[in-house]
Formats: C-alpha cells, sequence, structure tokens
C-alpha cells in the first residue's frame, strides 16, 4: 500500500504495517522519537496496524499534538496510577488534557491536601523510571464493564455504560498490567517519552460537572518537552498571577463585581478614568477617520431580532424581557441588544442612500449584554455587560479593498500608541454553508488578501474558517509576556443587508445592496482595560495613570506648599492627589507605589523653603529635584497622548 507523507512524498509499506514501521523505514532517529501517528486526519496509537493507502504525518514531542499525547498519559497512565498506589481504594473518574497541562478527578477515601502533591509526583516519578511500554487491548461493552467492577471503578461503569458504542473500548495498560484505564487513545508507546511536569493544585469539581452529583478532587498539573520548557512555563504563570488584572483592579481600587450582577463591572473612580481616557482615544481617532459616532437604543422589540435572525440562532445567549404595555393588552417581548448590528442597519436605512454616500462609517461605543454561562466569566476579560468600540461600514463590493486597508492601518497606529507592537492577521474565507455567490465572495476575500498585501504585512490563511455572511480578518496582539489576546475584527457581511433591507442607488440608477463591514478595534473596552492592566502589570503609561501625580508631605508645615502645587498641576490638565495624612513617607511612598502612581512628590521643609520639589518616579529610588516651576512644566510635557 502507498503512504504519502506530509511533504507529498509516497513510501509503499506492506499492509497492516504500523506507524513504527513507518517510522522505521523513514530513519532510526525518527523512530526512536515516534509517539504516534495521524492517519488521514486521526490519530492512532503507533502500533495500530494501516491496512489502506493512506496520508501518515508523524507525531513526535516537538508538535504540540505530541505534548498533548504525552501529558494524556502522563494524567491517565502515571497520575492515576501513583494515586492508586499511594491511596488504595480511590475511584478513577476522568483524566483530559488542558491547554498548557492535564488533569484528573478521583474519588478518595479520605480528603487530600496540597501537601500530598509531593509524594504523588514522587510515587509518579518512580513508575516513569520503569520505563514500561503501553499495551492497547480491545474489549466488547460487557468485557470492560466486567473488568471496571473488578477494578472497583464505577466511574469508568458508568462512561462504559453511558456509552452507544458495543464494543472496541480501548484498555490501555502498563507491561506489568498492574494498572489498566480506559481511553480513546493514543497513548505515547513507552513511559520513557515523559517529559517534565509538576503537579500544580487541587480543587473541587463535581461528576460530569453537575453539582447535583457528588464533589470529587481534581489534581491539576503540566508537562513540557524538558525541563528547560517547564520551569519557563512556570515563570510565564508566576508573572502571569502577579499581573492579574483581578488582583491588580483590587490593589488599584479600580472596579468590582457582585453577585447581584453576575459579569457586570462596577468602575469605580480610577477605573472609570481610564475607562473615560480610553474611550476619549478612541473617539478622537474615529473622527480622523472619518467615522460618524452614533447611540442606538439598549432595550428592542423581539421582531427586530427576528428580522435579523438572532432570535433564531443567538436566543440562549441574550437577556430578554417582558414589559406589560400601558394601552395595550399584549405583553411586549424585548431583547437587550447582544449586539448593535441590526440598530446601525436601522440608522443606515433612513433616507435613501445614493452611491454618492458611501462608504457610510458609522460609530458606536455600543452596550451590549450577552448571557454568558456563569462558570466562564473571569474577570474583565469574560462578561455579560459590555462596550463594543463598535463600527459598520456600508460600501460597494470595489470600496471593501481601500476600507480594508484603511482599517489596518488605523489598527496598527491605535495598538501601537497603546503599547502592543506586534500583532497577527488571520483571514478566514469561505465556510462550507454560506449565503451569496461564489463571485461575491471571491470578490471580497481577494479584497481583504490584496489590502494586507499592500501594506506589506504578514497574515496567516484560516481556510473555511469565515463567518456565513462573509470572510474575515482578525487581529492578534501580543503582550509583554508573550500571550496573545484577540482584539480587533473585520467582517464583510453579504446576509444582514439583505435581510435589514438596506439598498442604495447605484450610479446606473437602480437599487443595489450595500455590503456592510463589521468592525472593533479594542474588541471590548471591558477587556481591552483588562489586557492593559496586563501587559503593563498596571504600570500603565503616564497619560493612562487615573492618578499621575502623589503629592505627599513629610512635615505639616509643608501642607499649605502642597496644596498650592496640587492647583498649578491641575491647572495643567494633570491628575493629582495631596497626601496630608500624619503619616511617615515612607508608609505613603509604599501605599502610592502599590496603586501604580507614576510620579510621587515629596515635601519636606527643605522644598518648602527653597520652593522646590523632589520627584520620585515608579520603580526607582532616586529623587530628582527641581524648582517648582520647572517640574510643572516637565510633568505637563510628559503628559500627552498619542493622537
Ligand atoms: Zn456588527
Amino acid at each position: 500500500m502507498n503512504i504519502t507523507l506530509p511533504d507529498g512524498s509516497i513510501r509503499e509499506l506492506e499492509q497492516g504495517s504500523t506507524g513504527l514501521d513507518l517510522a522505521s523505514s523513514i530513519g532510526a532517529g525518527l523512530a526512536k522519537a515516534a509517539l504516534a501517528v495521524t492517519v488521514n486526519g486521526i490519530q492512532k496509537d503507533l502500533n495500530d496496524p494501516i491496512n489502506e493507502d493512506s496520508k501518515v504525518s508523524i507525531i513526535t514531542i516537538d508538535s504540540d499534538d505530541g505534548l498533548e499525547i504525552m501529558r494524556h498519559t502522563l494524567t491517565a497512565q502515571v497520575l492515576a496510577r501513583a494515586v492508586k498506589n499511594l491511596f488504595p481504594g480511590t475511584k478513577l473518574a476522568i483524566g483530559p488534557t488542558i491547554t498548557d497541562g492535564f488533569y484528573y478527578d478521583f474519588e478518595f477515601k479520605k480528603a487530600i491536601s496540597p501537601e500530598d502533591l509531593d509524594s504523588i509526583e514522587k510515587e509518579m516519578k518512580k513508575i516513569i523510571s520503569s520505563n514500561s511500554l503501553i499495551t492497547k487491548k480491545l474489549n466488547t461493552k460487557e468485557e470492560a464493564i466486567e473488568i471496571f467492577k473488578l477494578e472497583g471503578e464505577p466511574y469508568k461503569e458508568s462512561i462504559i455504560n453511558d456509552s452507544e458504542q458495543e464494543d472496541g473500548f480501548q484498555l490501555y495498560y502498563q507491561d506489568d498490567f498492574k494498572f489498566v484505564d480506559l481511553c480513546r487513545g493514543p497513548h505515547i508507546p513507552s513511559l520513557k517519552h515523559i517529559g517534565a511536569f509538576k503537579l500544580l493544585k487541587i480543587a473541587g469539581a463535581y461528576w460530569k460537572g453537575d453539582s447535583n452529583n457528588k464533589m470529587l478532587t481534581r489534581i491539576y498539573g503540566t508537562a513540557w518537552k524538558n525541563e528547560k520548557d517547564l520551569s519557563a512555563y512556570l515563570d510565564r504563570i508566576e508573572e502571569a498571577e502577579k499581573r492579574d488584572h483581578r488582583k491588580l483592579g483590587k490593589e488599584m481600587n479600580l472596579f468590582h463585581f457582585q453577585e447581584e450582577a453576575p459579569g457586570m463591572v462596577f468602575w469605580h473612580p480610577d477605573g472609570w478614568t481610564i475607562y473615560r481616557l480610553l474611550e476619549s482615544y478612541m473617539r478622537s481617532n474615529l473622527e480622523l477617520c472619518g467615522y460618524k459616532e452614533i447611540k442606538t437604543p439598549q432595550v428592542l422589540d423581539r421582531k427586530l431580532w427576528e428580522a435579523s435572525g438572532h432570535w433564531d440562532k443567538y436566543r440562549e445567549n441574550m437577556f430578554i424581557t417582558e414589559i406589560d404595555e400601558e394601552h395595550a393588552n399584549e405583553k411586549r417581548v424585548n431583547a437587550l441588544k447582544p449586539m448593535n448590528c441590526p440598530c446601525h442597519v436601522q440608522i443606515y436605512n433612513q433616507g435613501l442612500k445614493s452611491y454618492r454616500d458611501l462608504p457610510l462609517r458609522l460609530a458606536e461605543f455600543g452596550s451590549c449584554h450577552r448571557y454568558e454561562a456563569s462558570g466562564t466569566m473571569h474577570g474583565l476579560m469574560r462578561v455579560r455587560g459590555f462596550t463594543q468600540d463598535d463600527g459598520h461600514i456600508f460600501c460597494t463590493e470595489e470600496q471593501i479593498e481601500s476600507e480594508t486597508g484603511l482599517f489596518i492601518e488605523l489598527l496598527s497606529r491605535i495598538y501601537k500608541d497603546l503599547g502592543f507592537e506586534k500583532f497577527d492577521i488571520k483571514l478566514s474565507t469561505r465556510p462550507e454553508i454560506r449565503v451569496g455567490s461564489d463571485e461575491v465572495w471571491d470578490k471580497a476575500e481577494d479584497a481583504l488578501e490584496s489590502a494586507i498585501k499592500n501594506l506589506g504585512l504578514p497574515y496567516k490563511l484560516e481556510e473555511g474558517g469565515g463567518a456565513f455572511y462573509g470572510p474575515k480578518l482578525d487581529f492578534v496582539l501580543t503582550d509583554a509576556i508573550g500571550r496573545e489576546w484577540q482584539c480587533g475584527t473585520f467582517q464583510a457581511d453579504f446576509n444582514l443587508p439583505e435581510r435589514l433591507d438596506a439598498e442604495y442607488v447605484g450610479e446606473d440608477g437602480s437599487k443595489h445592496r450595500p455590503v456592510m463591514i463589521h468592525r472593533a478595534i479594542l474588541g471590548s473596552f471591558e477587556r481591552f482595560i483588562g489586557v492593559l492592566i496586563e501587559n503593563y502589570s498596571g504600570k500603565l503609561p503616564f497619560w493612562l495613570a487615573p492618578v499621575q501625580v502623589a503629592v505627599a508631605t513629610i512635615i505639616s508645615d509643608a501642607d499649605e506648599y502642597a496644596n498650592e502645587i496640587i492647583t498649578k498641576l491641575s491647572e495643567v490638565g494633570i491628575r493629582c492627589n495631596a497626601d496630608l495624612r500624619n503619616e511617615k513617607i515612607s508608609y505613603k511612598v509604599r501605599e502610592h507605589s502599590s496603586t501604580k502612581v507614576p510620579v510621587i512628590i515629596a515635601l519636606g521643609k527643605r522644598e518648602q523653603e527653597n520652593r522646590t520639589v523632589s520627584i520620585r518616579r515608579m520603580d526607582s529610588d532616586k529623587t530628582e529635584t527641581y524648582e517648582l516651576e520647572e517640574a510643572i512644566k516637565i510633568l505637563s510635557e510628559e503628559n500627552t497622548r498619542p493622537n
């Protein structure tokens, strides 16, 4: 049979050969490194026979797939076995991989504590040092149930019972056959391929995620190719924890959440200052680029959502309200808008448009609500109430390319201004199920692609990844510690103008449908502020800091001078506070540093007598002394917003 390799070359192997045979035929090094194979897009164990002409690629630890398979074996075969060895009678539930790691859910006879993780790790290392081979057996449903009954594993039994499969249950053993686990596979062929790992924490988790079920104990871990990658990862999570916007948000007194409004932000004065500064920065950039700002309603009749298609496709995520209209017998059903697009078409549809009105760029800082499941919310990063820096461009097919170019230019400038030099572009093209003719798709995809090329920017193609209504660009920025955040989007839409009957009179005097482009740069203000806080570890650029200068007195004789400085700084538009409390200066400095005030002015006897100021900047032990007027000038020059 013929095996096609990823580079297109073909190898002839006997029918029934395995991935290992294939790897050996290529080279001894590859055979040694091989963990599993992908056969016609499906991952298989290295020792599974291949029975027909296939496309095959060998998976090693150097790929994401390889890492994931290794992590999977580590949790299912090693962690589970170690726990059973140390805590006899423990019952095994499930052990999947997750981003960067894995977990396993157990029912312990007696609760364990985080201190037990050390001994579990030791036991895991002992198991790994056996270098056991991993063997797979296929069983019928009855056999598999019988085996786990004997093992005393009710959760495995219940997984098999719930399965619609009748046979072909894959059971994996280590070569001493003293441990068995049920698994869809694949697994690595031998424990010698396990890299470096660490158990991270324990948590409670309900069986099947259902709070009516028993609470199990979940052990989380991470695993990497080698010690170097592991320690880099551990550094990264430590750094990420330090920067966590929820922690900094509390320390800096920026916002909070509470039970009465899950996923909706209570902005405190300093947090709201950041929000307003960002909003006004965005507003002036949009004005420069020819956008007209609008504001549309929050609560709209279901009729509009039916017409837009949201009622059908998106209702689960919408907040619905019912209102008794005063003079109507009927209850009126409304929904809080989950997006602004249908409202923008309503504004477009006011008055007949001609080709001379296009492109029409409408922008709204649109407040939206989406019902997200409670377990998925995460500080500012995932919320139920948020404000998009939304905008819609109504244009002709011919204008898509130039609009794309203008948008990317604007977006790059804004990201740069806000501290993000690097971003990636993803171009997603037509999916199988779609509206619009191939001719229109050809045109739109070409337009997006050539706009990116004209700007000389690299991009990644995601074939088939577009929305059903049109191709799109996604913009993913990289933060200071290398994490990626998808923020910007630019989506052509051939569907909504049709559904909501938007049209314009063309040069030919007849009516046409405009293309509608949905676009956002920040995505949502809430999430972007979360990204900003984490990117800067709370130490925002001077122009964005909610309090820019704290004026702290060392002696009460300097109070009057402090107030004079506050007045002068305020006159040049600097946000500042006086700290006249009867506290030690070291205490005051520590407190203003923890709320990340970029500049602290300390005033003692000498400053007061000489009319000077000592400026102390965040993260610096040095103080610079200036004449008062000079200091005001320096700080005022620093306080410049980009654009
Ligand atoms: Zn939209």
